[in-house]
Order: C-alpha cells, then structure tokens, then sequence
C-alpha cells in the first residue's frame, strides 16, 4: 500500500525541546506559555528546513500536529497557540508548512492527518495508521521517506 506523501510532525520534545526548558512543568501549570516559545531546536534547523522544502518540491504536504497544553482554557489556549506559532516563525522560517493543527491535548493524531508522523510519544506512535517514527534520528529518517512512496 501506498503511503500518503504527507510529513507531521509533532513539536514538543520532537522538535522543540520543551522539556529541556527549566521549570517548563511549573511555567505551564500556572498558565504561562513561555517555555513553547523559548523552547530550543533538538534538530539542526537549518539542515530541516532545507530537507522540507525540498520534499515540498516533490510534491509532499508538511504539517505540524501538535497538542495544547493539559490545563485548557479558551484564554492560555491561545497564548500557547501563538507561542508555538512564533516558535515555528523563528526556527523554521522558510518552510511553508501546509497544516499546523494545535489541538486539545490528547486528540487522536490519526483522525487529523495521514502519510508519517514523527513524535516523541509512543501511543501516538502506535496508533498512527502510517509510518510513525521516534525522534532519534529523524534528519536520517527523512532520507528514507521516497522508499516508502514510490
Ligand atoms: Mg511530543
């Protein structure tokens, strides 16, 4: 079967190292979205960025999935939303990405979008209806897409 040529990937601890910021667990349960923002990349940027467009030359769609914070409220749900937006606008500017869904925290990765994943967190691993990979090596593993594609 076919794989959809659709990348999503995820943010926190996949991208952004969210849980390398001090205190983030603090930060966030007393509603403050700073650490999205101050969040630093754990992929070398410049390299992703250059990698991502081009597979958007090759036809692939980029999305980035990625959930709110747990504490939810209409409020901080938009604050954390923009953090993660200025995130991406500062770090990987030149990608256009395609989709950027901010959902509520816990909504299923796989009713949202198909193709591969990459997420630090194993059940969405497992349930993702595609190629799911962990974040070890995904500049490499971005190599490997077109073997699944075509
Ligand atoms: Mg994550």
């Amino acid at each position: 079967m076919a794989i959809e040529k659709t990348i999503n990937f995820d943010l926190d601890g996949t991208l952004a190292d969210l849980y390398g910021v001090e205190n983030w667990l603090a930060y966030l349960q007393a509603g403050d979205s700073t650490p999205y923002e101050t969040a630093k990349p754990l992929v070398k940027m410049q390299v992703l960025a250059r990698m991502l467009n081009n597979k958007k030359r090759q036809g692939f769609t980029i999305n980035v999935i990625s959930w709110l914070a747990k504490n939810s409220n209409p409020e901080y749900d938009e604050k954390v939303k923009n953090a993660k937006l200025n995130w991406l606008k500062k770090h990987l500017k030149s990608v256009e990405f395609d989709n950027i869904f901010i959902v509520e925290y816990g909504t299923p990765k796989q009713n949202l979008a198909k193709g591969f994943l990459f997420d630090d967190e194993v059940n969405n691993r497992i349930n993702w209806k595609g190629i799911a990979f962990d974040v070890n090596n995904i500049i490499n593993d971005l190599k490997t897409l077109t073997n699944y594609t075509s």
